[in-house]
């Protein structure tokens, strides 16, 4: 089922009941007497089909379903959206044993999720070949992770009054031996999927606040935090034990979280939050209106910041929209006395917009494309004070490739 997990949470558990028996009975509704339904956990469900004359009947079933689950369904008289993905493997050309044929299945469910869900995939072989390289990459990771072998750059940000720098955002790069340099859009999901994202956290703690500490001024450095560090383990200690080996202020250290830390475990992650915030940290909200953006989070716990969206700068010039909602989200966070940062600004027209709204600060290719600590040397360790002015190329409007504050 696609967004199971998000039902269950919102409307709690015993209409996530309702919801899988429903499905439990739409699934017996499309198999015949001979097919055998299972379900393997959660959300998962295992249709065996029997007795089939060709492949084209698995498909049909696959497109039933597809259809059937799609289809709205009421626990309780709330109307909830769930879908189905599927994925369909064959006896005995994709697997001869249950656990090959399952295991096929399962390839090619993960195809169906990640093409938009709501849909249906037949195994390929290529789709092992595919699998057997994410497992490597995923090999691979873990043990970057393990010796280091990742580093971080770092993206300026800057007050829109007066433009000085107030800090740096803290962003992970994968050296890969023979991919390259890697996103972390691609690797942080990897490390989430193996399970060993809390130690690609940590190391990023660790890291940005020992190379902060070494800088002369001491300004801020913002470092994400995956929903897993948040809701797993003790980070406010680990936080403790970093700031105290690497004697860091707590001051200037800021953390990140989205929303879907919220979503998880309300209770538990207010309370993680509001310890690390009694040690002196602040916490910003990130990525501001993609998510649910419920504003009882921004209620229920005093953010000391609030992202918008970079999706929402992006189209500032060309969708009203767009200049509406971030028109609407610094007016919030005025209101609630929360400074509003603005990322992925690019371009002095987009400036010029946050500006005229009296958006407190930027982040973006205009203050510095993410770099190395050492092409902001000039800024971290010659002594000038902190908070000096960036010049924000007031004539150029275009994306700049060498750092705005550079010169
Ligand atoms: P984010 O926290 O929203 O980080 C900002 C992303 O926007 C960065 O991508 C940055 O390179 C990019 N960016 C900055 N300015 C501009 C701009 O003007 N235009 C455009 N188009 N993009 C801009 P990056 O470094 O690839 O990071 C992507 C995401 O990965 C981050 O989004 C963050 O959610 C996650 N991430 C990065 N480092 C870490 C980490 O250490 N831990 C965790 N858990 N997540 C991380
Ligand atoms: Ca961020
Ligand atoms: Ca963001």
């Amino acid at each position: 089922l696609d967004r199971f997990k998000e039902v269950n949470d919102a409307l709690g558990h015993l209409a996530g009941d309702e919801v899988l028996k429903t499905v439990a009975e739409r699934l017996q509704a499309l198999a015949r007497k001979s097919d055998v339904i299972g379900r393997l956990g959660g959300d998962e469900f295992v249709l065996l089909q029997t007795e089939v004359g060709s492949p084209d009947s698995a498909v049909a079933l696959a497109e039933r379903v597809c259809r059937s689950l799609g289809e709205a369904i009421s626990p309780n008289g709330e109307r909830v959206e769930v879908s189905a993905s599927v994925g369909v493997a064959l006896f005995p050309t994709d697997g001869e044993t249950s656990e090959g044929l399952i295991r096929a299945a399962d390839m090619a469910l993960y195809r169906a999720k990640n093409e938009g869900r709501a849909t249906f995939r037949c195994f390929e072989p290529a789709m092992a070949e595919r699998l057997r390289q994410r497992r490597a990459m995923q090999r691979d990771l873990r043990e970057a992770v393990m010796c280091g072998d990742l580093h971080l750059v770092y993206q300026p940000q800057v007050n829109v009054g007066n433009g000085q720098l107030l800090g740096f955002e803290a962003l992970a790069r994968w050296d890969h031996p023979t991919h390259g340099v890697i996103a972390p859009a691609v690797f942080v999901p990897m490390a989430e999927e193996g399970g060993f994202v809390a130690a690609l956290g940590e190391w990023v703690l660790r890291s940005a606040c020992r190379e902060a500490a070494a800088w002369e001024t001491p300004l801020s450095v913002a470092v994400n935090l995956s929903p897993h560090q948040v809701t797993q383990g003790d980070l406010p200690s680990l936080v403790q034990e970093v700031l105290l080996e690497t004697g860091l202020n707590a001051k200037r250290l800021e953390l990140e979280i989205t929303e879907s830390v919220l979503i998880e475990d309300t209770d538990r992650a207010l309370h993680v939050l509001r310890r690390l915030k009694a040690m002196g940290i602040r916490i910003a909200m990130d990525d501001f209106g993609t998510g649910y953006s419920s504003l009882s989070y921004l209620q229920s716990f005093p953010f000391d910041k609030i992202k918008i969206d970079r999706s929402f700068i992006a189209n500032l010039e060309n969708n009203l929209h767009s200049r509406a909602i971030v028109r609407a989200v610094v007016g919030l966070g005025r209101s609630l006395a929360v400074p509003v940062v603005a990322e992925g600004v690019e371009t002095n027209s987009q400036l010029a917009f946050l500006r005229d709204e009296h958006c407190e600060e930027i982040q973006g290719f205009l203050t510095g494309r993410p770099q190395s600590v050492d092409s902001f040397r000039s800024l971290l360790y010659k002594g000038e004070a902190p908070g000096q002015p960036m010049p924000l190329r007031p004539d150029d409007d275009g994306p700049t490739d060498t750092p705005a504050l550079a010169g």
